[in-house]
């Protein structure tokens, strides 16, 4: 994934040196040496994540973060506030701030990295739905979502039972508002399958979970059981580690864990800086759930397709046109593909509608198979498809569209009925949206050039990429 990233220092070395470690892991990068120009170029150049070190000469980084958490254009950017020696008091002045995290310097490689992926991810999730609420507000069935504040439910599950009464004593006078409770990790699994919890899933909203359970890394196999649930997988899950345990942050971070918190909570600031980021995060879940619920039932009728369950034609275009809307606004490119089975017909004159039917499902399971969550797939036509790729370059579009279709060809479709396999085939027209050369090029002509694209693939013999010229 690569993201464009605003590092924030007065000193130049520091920026270089992050600079080159943040162009090694294939971000971009822009920089700032003041508070204020920090705010200015946040504004105009909406980066992906703000990197800033807590002393700027002008205003001090923290003041910076919140006033960056409370412009609604910036607030959804991540803060990551750096400092070489914490005062006591920083670190909960920067997270009450909104900052996202707080690191000490000199940065840790290995976490820095895994940070900065885990909240990238979570900015493109935050992102995609909040385009998704913007596209059905459009498409008019706004619901004028009632806000639902019920009270909160954090599960703890600590490395023993003492230590589960320690977190919950010290945790509920630090989060007044949240109904804590503590399990074990049975108990915790159990979670959700007889529907209780409050807010979006049925399982708890967030789960305290510690790194280390009965054996090291148990905590991390809970947390990837918890998050393949459909009553947990968007609860906050936070992993509680110990001082030092990089490697294990690291991976937690990369196997989704929402935040990482303090293993000890009677040391120091521990269980106010643990509440306090169990606050941030149950405010971050809020909003999606919100958002996720806005899309009703009816309203998911109205804009899939009921043989794919993908998204139809009626949601494609207006989403497309959001999609196109924010490249704009961040200068990034996205891709439009159009897919058509080739000789698909005869498949449905040699073995029947029913059998045409299925293939058209395991298209779908395959395209969902071979792209991310935040691309559009949709059924467009009878055997058509549209993906839009947020966010990515040519060569990845390109690079994309033969993997599916060598996914495609590779594995023959099993008919119903015991009528045997059959081998298909893709063809792909790929057409290039946003950048500095297709600012401006309306949805429909971007779908109209990748449907060019498209005849030049049939023409040119099936099964295979053509991409679009590029427009003059
Ligand atoms: P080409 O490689 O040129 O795309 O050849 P083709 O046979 O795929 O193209 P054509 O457009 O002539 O045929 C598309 C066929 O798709 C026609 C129709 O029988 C079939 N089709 C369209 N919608 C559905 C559907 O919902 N279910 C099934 N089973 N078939 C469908
Ligand atoms: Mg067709
Ligand atoms: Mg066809």
């Amino acid at each position: 994934m690569t993201g464009k990233i605003l590092i924030v220092d007065d000193i130049a070395t520091n920026r270089i040196v992050l600079k080159v470690k943040l162009s090694g892991a294939r971000y971009e990068t822009s920089q700032a040496a003041a508070g204020q120009m920090a705010l200015t170029l946040a504004r105009r150049e909406l980066p992906d994540l703000i990197l800033m070190d807590v002393r700027l000469p002008d205003l001090n980084g923290i003041e910076v973060c919140r006033q960056l958490k409370a412009d609604p254009v910036t607030r959804g950017i991540p803060v990551v506030l750096v400092t070489a020696n914490a005062e006591p008091g920083t670190r909960l002045a920067a997270l009450k701030a909104g900052a996202d995290d707080f690191m000490l310097k000199p940065l840790d490689e290995l976490v820095l990295l895994a940070r900065l992926r885990s909240l990238l991810r979570a900015r493109e999730t935050d992102e995609e739905l909040r385009l998704r609420e913007t596209t059905c507000r459009e498409l008019g069935f706004n619901e004028g979502q009632a806000e639902f504040a019920g009270r909160a439910t954090v599960a703890l599950v600590a490395p023993s039972r003492e230590a589960g009464v320690t977190w919950r004593a010290a945790l509920s006078r630090h989060l007044p508002g949240a109904l804590v409770i503590s399990l074990n990790r049975d108990e915790a699994l159990s979670q959700g399958a007889g529907g209780q919890g409050l807010g979006g899933g049925d399982g708890p909203d967030a789960f305290v979970i510690a790194a280390d359970l009965g054996r090291p890394g148990d905590g991390l196999r809970l947390m990837s059981e918890l998050r393949s649930r459909p009553a947990t997988r968007n609860s906050v899950i936070c992993i509680a580690s110990g001082e030092g345990m990089r490697e294990t942050v690291a991976v937690a971070l990369d196997l989704g864990a929402s935040d990482i918190l303090p293993l000890d909570l009677t040391a120091g600031d521990n269980a106010e800086e643990t509440a306090i980021r169990l606050r941030n995060q149950l405010a971050r879940k809020r909003v999606a759930d919100r958002q996720r619920n806005s899309v009703t039932d009816g309203l998911r009728m109205a804009v899939t397709d009921p043989l794919t369950g993908l998204y139809n034609r009626r949601y494609a275009l207006p989403h497309l046109a959001r999609m196109a809307e924010r490249a704009k606004a961040t200068g990034r490119q996205f891709a439009v593909m159009v897919l058509d089975l080739d000789r698909f017909k005869q498949v449905n004159d040699t073995f029947g509608h029913d059998a045409g039917d299925t293939v058209l499902v395991e298209m779908a399971q395959r395209l969902r198979g071979n792209l991310r969550e935040v691309d559009l797939i949709s059924r467009i036509g009878g055997e058509e498809f549209l993906i839009a790729m947020p966010e990515t370059t040519l060569e990845t579009a390109h690079r994309t569209a033969e993997r599916i279709c060598r996914a495609v060809e590779r594995d023959p479709v099993s008919l119903p009925d015991g009528m045997g396999d059959i081998s298909i085939t893709v063809s792909i027209g790929l057409a290039m949206g946003g950048g500095p050369h297709y600012q401006n090029a309306q949805v429909q002509e971007l779908v109209t050039r990748a449907d060019r694209a498209l005849m030049g693939a049939k023409a040119e013999g099936r099964n295979q990429v053509t991409i679009s010229a590029t427009a003059a």
